[in-house]
């Protein structure tokens, strides 16, 4: 096959590809420009959702007429030298390949007059040929307009989906950057017709409500964790304000808004778990500023992804910081703004001297090393043992839930499933299966780790078979189970024996309660080693309750005086709430005595 050489304009139009997919890409990544020429407000206008125009305006510094002649080159960026420089990247751009790219694709013009100079420059290309550069008039700052997008690469231009679906990109990209900048006013114009305008402010709160609205915005509970060489600064929804998708999750790393990594994704499980229903999800918008050394920014073409250094230690105080919040206040009505503590100080063991960050004025850098996360959920399959499990149970009861004391007045049972309990001034309608749920799923943890797992030894053994995928997943977690006190021995072809369970699982149909949990974690087939082991136990836990069961009043006292010891009283081990509570003040609201 003969080899051809490719001309600069194909190597342009391919090189295009990877960072122009589409009209959002135009947008964010000369929004990024104008972010890095330090403008205070930025804005955009798209006509035929950016398929016709893209226009951004800044009021930044600008370029001369040099600048402006190498902007539109390949690789020509102001922002790094050589490849050193990107340990220390402060800029949203590097790469020097947005214009030059954007430019191939388009009919694409540029004024920009350069701050303190008293006339600028306008560049004007087509599909990157016929460059350009006049004298213009114009205020300081860059306006860059993008016309014609792909009119040059007919296959792109099929590409793109409908013009709703491409705005409704290009927005939710502009307010993910609007969200992470909150010092800049942002503008964006559809069609002429205002589509958001956001004007600047010192208070990230306050740029979350006027992006994602008021509602979400004024139920976000806030923590901030202050070191020399990181801040976080997290706003989370609590236990009541859980959402049914994830929509409303953002991570901002040194105001880039870029993807949940997967261990983040599994940290906000691990944290959420116990709080809210499975099938819900947390809104969360995390702000991470950090020295640049510690994460690497090139390892996506359109730098969405950032790798952190040192992961686990992140992992670690994110998952500490948002379930201390949800379990410490563990009533659902409290809303509290959490200050800074000693506790949340961040373990950066190797993170450089010289932090330094935009936005540093805005945090009071504290001077302190402490180092308090250990590792909490990271599971190394290979050294699974009871042992671990004991670990991250003992960490779990370092979260106090809110205090009972001993006089738990028992009201009754109403409607066959609900428990009227009166305790310190409250009274609480319990859901008696949630209840009963909990206390058995804590009661089941705490005799694992105290290795005193009490077990029901089965006269005779109960033998049952299950479907080949079934057998598959039982026979993977053969040992688990058995560490769980499920004792299950491999009996012919798809077919297997029990002879012992844990006892507190009381007088069930054990082989229906394995079939449940095998079906649970085939659904997952990737949960990891520790994920599998909660499974089991709260799995086992639910499927041992039977909804209807007559319960003695004597019963019924002793579950809520066993559900007032556990850590987490108020929700079932699957998230759902177990009680329902009405203040003494609140009746005499109520009642108009107050
Ligand atoms: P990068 O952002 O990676 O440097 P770009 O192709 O996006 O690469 O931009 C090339 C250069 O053009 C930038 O480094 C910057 O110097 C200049 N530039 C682009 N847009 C603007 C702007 N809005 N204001 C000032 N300078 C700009
Ligand atoms: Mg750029």
């Amino acid at each position: 096959m003969p080899i051809n050489i490719l001309s600069q304009e194909t190597i342009n139009k391919i090189a295009a590809g990877e960072v122009v997919e589409r009209p959002l890409n135009v947008v964010k990544e000369l929004v990024e420009n104008s972010l890095d020429a330090f403008a205070s407000s930025v804005t955009v206008e798209i006509e035929k959702a950016g398929k016709n125009l893209i226009r951004v305006s800044d009021n930044g510094c600008g370029m001369d007429k040099k600048d402006l002649e190498l902007s539109i080159l390949r690789h020509a960026t102001s922002k790094i030298e050589n490849f050193e420089d990107l340990s220390h990247i402060h800029t949203m751009g590097f790469r020097g390949e947005a214009l030059s790219s954007i430019a191939a694709v388009s009919t694409f013009d540029v004024k920009t007059r350069k701050k303190g100079e008293s006339s600028g420059w306008k560049l004007s290309s087509n599909g990157g040929k016929n460059v350009n550069v006049v004298p213009c008039s114009g205020s300081e700052g860059t306006i860059t307009e993008v016309r014609d997008l792909f009119f040059n690469v007919p296959a792109r231009q099929k590409f793109l989906k409908s013009d709703s679906t491409e705005r409704s990109r290009i927005i939710s990209s502009f307010e993910e950057i609007a969200l992470a900048n909150p010092e800049i006013s942002f503008k964006m114009f559809s069609e002429n017709k205002t589509v958001f305008s956001a004007s600047k402010t010192n208070n990230k709160l306050e740029r979350i409500s006027d992006i994602l609205g008021k509602d979400f915005a004024k139920n976000l509970k806030r923590a901030e964790v202050e070191h020399p060489k990181v801040a976080l600064d997290i706003y989370f929804t609590g236990r009541d304000n859980s959402l049914v998708n994830k929509k409303y999750q953002y991570l901002f790393v040194n105001s880039r808004p870029v993807n949940y990594p997967k261990w983040l994704t599994h940290c906000l499980y691990q944290a959420y778990r116990e709080s809210i229903p499975h099938d819900r999800y947390p809104g969360i918008l995390i702000y991470i500023t950090i020295d640049p050394s510690e994460i690497d920014v090139n390892i996506h073409p359109t730098k969405k992804e950032v790798k952190f250094a040192d992961e686990q230690s992140m992992y670690d105080i994110i998952y500490k910081i948002i379930k201390n919040t949800l379990v410490s206040h563990s009533y659902p009505e409290i809303k509290i703004n959490i200050e800074p503590t000693e506790d949340m100080t961040l373990k950066t063991p190797h993170i450089l001297n010289n932090f330094t960050h935009q936005h540093k004025e805005n945090y009071s850098l504290r001077k302190d090393d402490n180092v308090v996360a250990e590792p909490i959920s990271k599971y190394n399959p290979k050294n699974y043992s009871i042992d671990k499990y004991a670990n991250v149970f003992a960490r779990q009861q370092e979260f106090v839930s809110e205090s009972f004391d001993e006089n738990i007045k028992v009201l009754g049972q109403i409607f066959g499933t609900y428990i009227v309990v009166e305790n310190k001034g409250n009274l609480y309608i319990f859901d008696q299966h949630a209840a009963a749920e909990r206390v058995r799923y804590e009661t089941y943890l705490s005799q694992i780790k105290t290795q005193s797992l009490k077990m029901q030894q089965l006269l005779i053994p109960e033998t049952f078979d299950i479907s080949p995928s079934g057998a598959a997943v039982l026979k993977a977690n053969i040992a688990l189970f058995n560490e769980l006190g499920i004792i299950i021995e491999e009996f012919g072809h798809n077919s297997f024996r029990i002879t012992s369970y844990p006892a507190l699982l009381g007088n069930v149909t054990i082989e229906q309660i394995i079939k449940t949990i095998v079906s649970d974690i085939e659904d997952d087939k990737n949960a990891e080693m520790k994920e599998r082991t909660d499974k089991i136990i709260r799995c086992a836990c639910r499927s041992s309750i039977k909804a209807g069961d007559s319960v003695s009043f004597i019963e019924i006292k002793k579950m809520i005086s066993d559900l007032f010891k556990c850590n987490h009283p108020f929700t079932c081990p699957h998230g759902r709430p177990t009680a329902y509570k009405i203040s003494l003040n609140e009746l005499e609201k109520f009642f108009k005595r107050k």
